[in-house]
């Protein structure tokens, strides 16, 4: 069953917990740096943006890969990165609306939330619960829209 990460900006109390475990599963070091969960504070307003994959339904990264490393994986949905395929050609950080992927300048190719497997540890350790993993044909359409609308809408202001 496809699920997806919803993300609660109004709950994130910027504590970057999710930051230390998501590098810690991908790189076995506390490198946030190299995390697939950013958060950002937007100081003007002083709150923070949890920034990871929405998996989009239309994902514009996997439509512009040139070597399909990108892609979304047809038994359960998710939009992850083949790094075997990854040409580190960095087009797909370009495209995605959320700047969501990014550059790892150690490996020399681009990396995105993989939803660590199907057992996120980004939501598995946030006491806030600002981050969510849940069935996705159980998120009404509407609801999807306006996480999707707000986050793009504070993109906007914080580029
Ligand atoms: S662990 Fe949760 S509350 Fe802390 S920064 Fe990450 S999303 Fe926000
Ligand atoms: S990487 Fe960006 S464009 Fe691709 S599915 Fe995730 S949020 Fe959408
Ligand atoms: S950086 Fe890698 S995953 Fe992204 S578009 Fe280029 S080849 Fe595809
Ligand atoms: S699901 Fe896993 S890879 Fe994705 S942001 Fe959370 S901890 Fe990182």
């Amino acid at each position: 069953m496809e699920k997806m990460l919803i993300v609660d900006y109004e709950k994130c109390t910027g504590c970057r917990l999710c930051e230390l475990v998501c590098s810690v599963f991908h790189t076995g070091a506390s490198n946030p740096s190299r995390s697939r969960i950013r958060v950002i504070k937007w100081e003007n307003v002083g709150f923070y943006l949890p920034m990871t994959c929405q998996n989009c339904e239309t994902s514009f990264c996997t439509e512009v890969c040139p070597t399909k490393a990108c892609h979304k994986d047809p038994e359960n949905g998710r939009v992850v990165i083949d790094q075997d395929k990854c040409i580190g050609c960095k087009t797909c950080i370009i495209a995605c609306p959320f700047g969501h992927p990014f550059f790892d300048i150690k490996e020399r190719v681009t990396k995105k939330c993989d939803y660590c497997d199907g057992d996120p540890q980004c939501v598995s350790f946030c006491d806030m619960k600002a981050v969510d993993y849940v069935d996705a044909d159980k998120v009404q359409m509407a609801k999807k829209r306006e996480v999707a609308n707000k986050f793009v809408d504070l993109m906007k202001q914080v580029r």
